[in-house]
């Protein structure tokens, strides 16, 4: 594994001297608190925070990000303070809990977390149970009068250390990880005709039995012995969980999250507190609110005698929070003082793990829970108007990325009415699905990449499936509860997720599903509804979000649906927040419609050559390529005009006066032709010329490379009657519309300019022609013209263009594959390497280069304002929908970003998080 952590705060020759690496927190005193997170982890900031409010958490102290870094730059060792410090913090910890480690009549356990500023649920690595030894887990059996509870602890702690520290794990070709085939054994062997019974059924005997055993395993597997020394145990685990930074499913997670590997983890070590002692112990993990809804509701899982793993890794399916209820009331009634104080202090919903141990509660973590975007916006609104947060803090928190989820699609209902459920799970992601299953998440991942639409289908998923959850549309889980892994990082992706539904029986060896006695196959599709937990046979057809139906299916009011109001008062926060306008990248009156309903103040980009494929366009457009002179050309124009005039009409009738930039014809002419023997003759049949004319002109207009080719600007410029007519259609639709009473206002742009001359001879066409039209309808039209910025030369000589562009719009998809030298149609094939290698963060087609193509855009912005001052600035690449991009075009200055319809709510709340830091 390349070292992938590099720090700027602890130099290699930097002293270590006098810097505190430990922070302790116990008794009700902590040395750090919540802001630390940077320092601390997330994890172990909060614990010093939830022991300064006061909250049951057991003592401990955490070792800081500073030393992951130095153990990275250090060639993986530590700071020479550190042993003293932990020394130190071993001292307090046991004068704290009154139990020393490694003593044969009190033993000191700890747990020993791992916890990055940002959380990275299940990434990295976990030891619980620290301490125990042969000799130290008959203390602990005496102790508690419990050998049975004893013994499961020792026997997890085997599993754990053995797996995390010493390496005991599947290895290539197994199926099972080896400490469970070395349970599954005994229960054969125990059970003989119930090999399947769960874990609790194993008495301390047996326990006793599986602790030789995995000694044993781990001797084979490793050649060594299991160090039995709490001391050494501790630096193992230590290190381990700062070597679990850099596994490669914590490397993927932080890639896609964006999480710079230069964080580093810290380390908490902490009291064990025991929620496996029996029947009167449990641990739990709940969220103050429905993480999936939002609804305000104490929401989580506990499982009676199981310490939190186990609730987390999914093996045991736990019960809902709510039934605690009845057996502890009055730990449930402390969980609901905790989950006030937890939001009144946090002031956010918080998701928290806690253990009962013996009829007492304890906090083990609270963070700000993950949650689906539904439930961002609910939570949000909702504590505005309970007065726990202000507006600017709801639009602020809320992922701008996240509301693309509202708009996502739901099951088509009467579809849903017939088609078969075929089990039930839990439903841990919301939203519809549908796709063939696959049972691997690397042949997931494959099909995904050749277009299939995927469903994940695993008994449990692991950190190491995130590649496949990443590309499925869905996942599906055997077993696991709402906080399994799957459920977490399911809802963080804004994936469909069913998790938990155990009449799955899966093989993975045949690549087999089945449900009830029925079998359904790799490849085979399932739709799955991560809002209740249904599972459907076959394809099920999925129909709009609420969002959808009210503002753009209009089948339902707005009044009637809780999820569009709460989108509509976020919307209006967003709105009276941003600086940046919103404009969409729309071609038909249609989409203009649809893109006004999402809070498109214009169109920033109209594509006209998406209007020349439909109807009988698309024959005079061939025509139009394959005339042989002028005046045949002339003819097809003719055609062409009345068509792209009436698209005019209705577009600026759906803008309702809102500005409507228009593109003229920018791709390669070959686009238009077939090129397929068989479509050229009939093309030629049809429109009555020879089938070798056609394949002449198809290999004339052949080009090497089409996307630096006749195109853009070059087609206006060698064939000037294009954009005489695309003017002439513009001019004549305005003045139509203008006559009828409405406003209008036309932005003609022309693309792929670079040279001063090329824009200044396309605007010599358009003024030429809407004078003619102005005349001839009698009519003053306010119009104005520009040019995209789609190439570096424009970038550099933007001021010289400026003198004639009364607008910029920014085509950041042709910039950056100009600026870059990489096509954006062929960048596929290499670019996840590049990922992989960080030569790019991300697909810079997808968010902006701000380092390499928002240079270019800043030296553009520059040079145009110097030469024209209120010159209108935008930028209608892909980019402007993405939040990150959007945030950079407004440090930019743009006057808007331009994005496609769905979008647009995602850039809306994007340019208010922005202005807010303002
Ligand atoms: C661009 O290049 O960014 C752009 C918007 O134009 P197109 O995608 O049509 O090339
Ligand atoms: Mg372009």
């Amino acid at each position: 594994m390349p070292n992938k952590t590099k720090s700027s705060k602890s130099k290699k020759t930097g002293s270590s001297k006098g810097v505190k690496y430990v922070y302790f927190f116990g008794n009700g005193k902590a040395d750090g608190n919540g802001k630390m997170k940077s320092l601390l982890g997330g994890k172990g900031a909060n614990l010093a925070e939830m022991t300064k409010i006061r909250l049951p958490v057991p003592a401990g102290f955490t070792i800081t990000t500073e030393v992951c870094t130095y153990y990275y730059d250090h060639n993986r060792t530590y700071p020479p303070s550190l042993d003293r410090q932990i020394d130190e913090a071993i001292a307090k910890l046991e004068h704290a809990m009154g139990r020393k480690f490694g003593d044969t009549s009190n033993p000191l356990l700890v747990a020993v977390r791992s916890g990055a500023r940002d959380s990275m649920p299940g990434m990295m690595d976990t030891i619980l149970n620290l301490g125990l030894n042969d000799r130290t887990v008959r203390a602990l059996a005496e102790r508690s009068k419990n050998e049975r509870f004893a013994y499961d602890c020792y026997r997890r702690f085997l599993q754990m250390y053995g797996d995390v520290v010493m390496g005991v794990q599947k290895r290539p070709g197994e199926d099972h990880e080896p400490f469970e085939v070395v349970i599954e054994e005994l229960k054969k062997e125990l059970f003989p005709k119930d090999p399947h019974v769960s874990d609790t059924k194993l008495d301390a005997a047996a326990l006793r039995t599986l602790t030789d055993r995995f000694r044993k395993l781990i001797r084979e597997r490793t050649g060594k012995d299991f160090p039995e020394d709490p001391r050494e145990q501790l630096k193992g685990a230590v290190g381990a969980v700062f070597g679990s930074w850099n596994n490669e499913r914590a490397i993927v997670y932080r890639r896609k999250y964006n999480i710079p590997h230069e964080w580093g983890t810290a380390v908490n070590v902490q009291a064990m507190v025991f929620g496996n002692t029996g029947n009167n112990s449990g641990s739990g993990v709940s969220f103050t609110r429905d993480p999936a809804t939002g609804e305000k509701v104490l929401y989580g899982e506990f499982l009676l005698n199981a310490q939190g793993e186990d609730v987390v890794a999914g093996v045991r399916t736990p019960e809902p929070v709510a039934k605690i209820q009845v057996q502890f009331p009055e730990v449930y009634r402390q969980l609901q003082d905790v989950r006030r104080t937890l939001e009144g202090h946090f002031k956010d919903m918080q998701d928290f793990e806690f253990t009962v141990e013996e009829g007492r509660l304890f906090m083990l973590q609270t963070r700000n829970g993950k949650r689906t975007g539904l439930a961002a916006v609910r939570i949000a609104v909702e504590m505005v108007r309970e007065k726990l947060i202000k507006p600017d803090d709801a639009v602020r928190r809320i992922p701008a990325d996240s509301l693309s989820q509202l708009l996502a699609p739901v099951f088509d209902s009467h579809a849903r009415k017939t088609a078969e459920v075929i089990a039930r799970g839990l439903p841990a992601g919301p939203g519809a699905a549908t796709g063939q299953i696959y049972f691997q998440a690397n042949e997931a991942e494959a099909a995904a990449h050749k277009g299939t639409k995927v469903l994940l289908v695993r008994v449990e998923t692991s950190p190491e499936d995130i590649r496949g959850m990443l590309a499925a549309e869905g996942i599906l889980t055997a077993r696991g509860g709402v906080s399994s892994h799957a459920a977490l990082v399911a809802r963080q992706m804004g994936k469909v997720c069913v998790c938990g539904a155990s009449d799955l029986q899966i093989d993975y060896a045949t690549g087999t599903l089945t449900v009830r006695g029925k079998h359904y196959r790799k490849g085979d599709f399932l739709s799955i509804d991560g809002t209740t937990g249904e599972i459907f046979a076959g394809e099920v057809k999925t129909s709009p979000s609420d969002i959808v139906r009210v503002l753009i299916d209009k089948d339902i009011k707005g009044n009637d649906s809780p999820t569009y109001k709460l989108f509509a008062q976020l919307m209006q926060w967003a709105d009276q927040r941003r600086k940046l306008e919103v404009r969409a990248n729309a071609d038909q009156p249609d989409q203009v419609e649809h893109s006004v309903a999402f809070g498109a103040q214009g169109v920033g980009l109209c594509r006209t050559e998406h209007m020349f494929f439909e109807g009988h366009r698309i024959d005079y457009v061939r025509q139009m390529i394959l005339a042989e002179n002028a005046d045949e050309r002339g003819r097809a124009l003719a055609k062409l005009l009345p068509e792209q005039r009436s698209d005019f009409v209705g577009i600026f009738k759906a803008l309702g006066g809102r500005p409507a930039t228009i593109r003229f014809l920018d791709p390669p002419l070959h686009e238009f032709l077939p090129h397929e023997e068989s479509a050229q003759r009939d093309l030629a049949e049809k429109l009555g010329i020879s089938a070798d004319r056609i394949a002449r002109r198809v290999k004339e207009l052949h080009e090497f490379n089409p996307m630096l080719g006749h195109r853009g600007c070059r087609l206006g410029i060698v064939y000037p009657e294009i954009s005489e007519m695309q003017a002439r259609a513009v001019f004549e639709a305005a003045a139509e519309v203008q006559s009828a009473g409405m406003k209008v206002r036309p932005e003609i742009m022309i693309p792929l300019v670079g040279f001063p001359k090329e824009l200044e001879l396309q605007l010599e066409v358009v003024h030429r022609v809407a004078a003619a039209v102005q005349k001839e309808r009698n009519v003053k039209i306010a119009y104005l013209v520009g040019t995209m910025i789609e190439v570096p030369r424009a970038c550099v000589v933007a001021d010289e263009i400026a003198k004639s562009a009364q607008f910029f719009s920014f085509g950041t998809n042709d910039l950056t594959q100009t600026s870059l030298g990489m096509s954006r149609d062929d960048a596929g094939s290499f670019l996840p390497r590049y990922q992989e290698e960080e030569i790019v963060r991300q697909n810079p087609f997808a968010v902006l280069d701000q380092g390499g193509v928002g240079k270019l855009m800043e030296t553009a912005v520059r040079l145009g304002r110097s030469v024209r001052k209120d010159i209108k600035l935008g930028i209608c690449g892909e980019h402007g929908g993405d939040p990150d991009s959007v945030k950079f075009c407004h440090r930019l200055g743009l006057n808007y970003v331009s994005c496609s319809p769905f979008r647009l709510p995602v850039a809306r709340l994007a340019a208010a998080q922005v202005a807010l830091k303002d």
